[in-house]
């Protein structure tokens, strides 16, 4: 297994939750880490926290994944500061539930956006710097709900079910070029994404937090545990360095076995 050593990775949403962990894993083994957020002050102090307590680099960037033009920004600094871009991960997330007859049509489209559009514009922006290097990896956050339906997150499943679709896409057309892609599917990892929900679904299903968490959230796993957020960070560094196209193109679900396949 190679190392992410002197690697440039790109980690949407790292300001928190998922994306940070990831960051930090990457710069503990020794990589130049981009925290691409859209909150900058967060970004900032979490480029902070990876330079003092890890042997790599980290550098926050503005970035909303939204916005092509800023993506393309971040993107042409990044490339422009240290050089190359090995590693991308889309990460950026939200969730919002609603009923599909209550959702609002507004929040539909951004949640879609962040998740599809997010994932469209930073692959687009990276793939021309990884096709002049030869080659590198690029990683969409999916989720067991890119595989899986739950009541009230109808544009969530929607969005991770689009991101295997998408991944394949560009697994086929960056083959051979050494572009691999791939997706992550974690089950519930408790970060701030999850607790907001957790008293939202509560008063949308009519039963109490607890039953949220041990019925809703963890009632499929093995073992009624959460993910971690290093669990994933693991995932995220085994699929980054994996050093050849055998692995692209695919999807590894991370769940404490919630959807087996
Ligand atoms: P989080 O809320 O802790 O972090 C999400 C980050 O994304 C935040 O820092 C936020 O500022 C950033 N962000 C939001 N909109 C953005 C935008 N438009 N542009 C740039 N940054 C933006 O959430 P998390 O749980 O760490 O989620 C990260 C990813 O993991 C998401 O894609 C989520 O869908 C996915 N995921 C989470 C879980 C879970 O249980 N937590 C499970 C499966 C998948």
């Amino acid at each position: 297994m190679s190392t992410l050593e002197n690697k440039v990775c790109i980690v949407t949403g790292a300001a928190s939750g998922i994306g940070k962990a990831i960051a930090t894993r990457y710069a503990e083994d020794g990589a130049k880490v981009v925290i691409a957020d859209l909150k900058i002050d967060a970004a900032r102090k979490a480029a902070e926290e990876i330079n003092a307590k890890t042997k790599g680099e980290a550098m926050a960037v503005e970035m909303d994944v939204t916005d092509e033009d800023m993506v393309n920004a971040g993107v042409q600094k990044v490339a422009a500061t240290w050089g190359r871009i090995d590693v991308l991960v889309s990460n950026a997330g939200v969730q919002i539930v609603h009923k599909v007859e209550d959702f609002p049509f507004a929040e539909w489209k951004k949640l879609l956006a962040i998740h599809l559009d997010g994932a469209f514009l930073t692959s687009k922006a990276v793939i021309p710097h990884m096709k002049r290097q030869g080659g590198g990896a690029i990683l969409f956050m999916g989720s067991v709900h890119s595989k899986e339906a739950s009541a009230l997150k109808a544009p969530y499943v929607t969005a991770k079910h689009g991101l295997l679709g998408l991944a394949r896409v560009i697994a086929k057309e960056g083959g051979e070029h050494g572009i691999r892609t791939n997706v992550i599917c974690p089950g519930f990892v408790k970060t701030p994404l999850v607790e907001k929900q957790i008293p939202e679904q509560a008063q949308d299903l009519g039963i109490s937090e607890d039953e949220v968490i041990s019925k809703v959230m963890l009632g499929e796993t093995v073992d009624t545990e959460f993910t971690t957020v290093e669990d994933i960070a693991a995932v995220a560094h085994f699929f980054a360095a994996f050093p050849s196209n055998a692995l692209t193109g695919q999807s590894l679900v991370a769940s404490h076995g919630w959807y087996m396949n």
